[in-house]
């Protein structure tokens, strides 16, 4: 998707703060951190959103959740949340399927 920007930061067209990457997801920290933890992680693969990911490649969903929740237990104390905006009226902005994975317990 040319004008998709999930696509061109996954392509290293622009920069983002990548944490880790698998083979099919990669993590990086959100642009505009609205808890203590605010990691984004997005499939390699361009789908609308996660609805559509889980019908077109349940694997690429499963590694994503796996990715969010090492990441998770890397940076916070063990609680977080794993949230999938999905539409717009639902308050996505960005139509590239991914999670936020937010904390408000960083570790210490
Ligand atoms: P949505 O509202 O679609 O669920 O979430 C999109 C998220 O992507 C927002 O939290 C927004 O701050 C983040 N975001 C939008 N553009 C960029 C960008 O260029 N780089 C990074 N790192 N995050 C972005
Ligand atoms: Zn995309």
């Amino acid at each position: 998707m040319n004008d998709c920007v999930f696509c061109k930061i996954i392509a290293g067209e622009i920069p983002a703060n990548l944490l880790e990457e698998t083979q099919h997801s990669i993590a990086f920290n959100d642009i505009a951190p609205r808890q203590p933890i605010h990691v984004l992680v997005v499939p390699k693969a361009h789908h609308r959103d996660v609805a559509e990911l889980a019908f077109a490649d349940p694997a690429a969903l499963t590694d994503l959740v796996q990715l969010g929740s090492k990441i998770a237990e890397q940076l916070s104390t063990g609680s977080f949340r794993l949230t999938f905006n999905t539409g717009a009226d639902a308050g996505q902005t960005v139509f590239h399927a991914h999670g936020h994975v937010t904390s408000t317990t960083p570790k210490k």
